[in-house]
């Protein structure tokens, strides 16, 4: 009996041992043997986890899914890979509410970004009262941020308008997870530029419990390549966005900062509220990537729009 559970075993790990094989990221047999390590770690803190090893499975992704997800970043250097349709998109002005404005009846978001974009001013409102804000810019398409940008070529030129408008391709409004602000005088109608300060500075203090950062913050200019833009939200989830904020990383820094962390060695995090994160980076494979993700426990995964995925692990 006992050689036959030993013989078990052995199978068990021979077949685990093959399907590892010329994996990137095999399942971590160290983590496997140590069960008990599902404790729960200091805020922030990464170390390496046992409590995902123990049950693994394998989510199979196209190579083309790393242009998707919550967390891809787009910038000057990363182009926006457009997908078949906007299925994920939602009418913002359908399903906007009595809190805030928008410049447009055909506006479009992600949907999930118009859901946190409605709590978000719902508590606006109900911790100072505003409700002028104005949605100025959301989605656009390549057809809609060339017209912006060669609008500004004729106007400045080529050199001088790629310091005010991203070229076509290379917008973080293409990704439908982005928001401009401004501030809206219903009773003059007149728009006044959004810069977070005065009752808006809620917004800005706020915005990273519902998944929302300040994309481009004067002080990582030189990362961004952008300047400031207080008005320029980017939706990236929680707890991404509270972490970002934590360590005061923009989101170039945040996707290099992600890399550090494999399905072994996962980021652990814990919010004030106690739920329970765990984020790793795999890198992608030529033709579909083998990633790693725990049977039980929600998880979500998103590309970075360069080189590989990252996995967010919630229980
Ligand atoms: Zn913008």
């Amino acid at each position: 009996m006992v050689l036959l559970l030993v013989l078990l075993v052995c199978v068990a790990a021979g077949a685990l041992y093959l399907r590892n094989q010329g994996k990137t990221n095999p399942v971590s047999a160290d983590g496997m043997q140590e069960p008990g390590q599902t404790g729960t770690f200091a805020q922030n803190t990464p170390e390496p986890s046992a409590s995902i090893f123990n049950d693994a499975k394998f989510e199979t992704a196209d190579h083309s899914q790393i242009y998707e997800g919550m967390l891809i970043l787009v910038n000057s250097d990363l182009e926006y890979h457009f997908p078949d349709n906007l299925d994920a998109m939602g009418n913002l002005y359908d399903q906007k509410t009595e809190y805030y404005e928008v410049s447009d009846s055909e506006m479009y978001l992600n949907q999930i970004v118009i859901d946190r974009l409605n709590e978000m001013t719902d508590d606006f409102y109900e911790a100072k009262g505003g409700s002028d804000l104005l949605i100025a810019s959301a989605y656009r398409s390549y057809e809609h941020q060339q017209r912006l940008f060669e609008r500004k070529v004729d106007e400045v030129g080529e050199k001088e308008a790629l310091t005010w408008v991203t070229r076509p391709g290379y917008s973080e409004h293409h990704t439908g997870l982005a928001i401009d602000l401004s501030v809206y005088d219903v009773s003059t109608g007149v728009t006044y530029p959004y810069d977070g300060t005065g009752i808006y500075s809620w917004i800005n203090d706020n915005a990273h419990y519902y998944g929302f950062v300040v994309r481009y913050d004067e002080a990582k200019s030189d990362i961004t390549g952008v300047s400031n833009e207080p008005w320029h939200f980017r939706y990236v989830g929680l707890p991404h966005s509270l972490i970002m904020q934590e360590k005061d990383y923009c989101m170039e820094e945040y996707m290099d900062y992600l890399k550090g962390f494999s399905y072994e060695k996962p980021l652990s995090y814990t919010t004030d509220s106690g739920e329970e994160y765990q984020i790793y980076y795999v890198s992608a494979q030529e033709d579909t990537t083998q990633i790693p993700v725990p049977q039980t426990g929600n998880f979500e995964l998103s590309g970075n729009n360069s080189d590989g995925f990252i996995v967010t692990v919630s229980r």
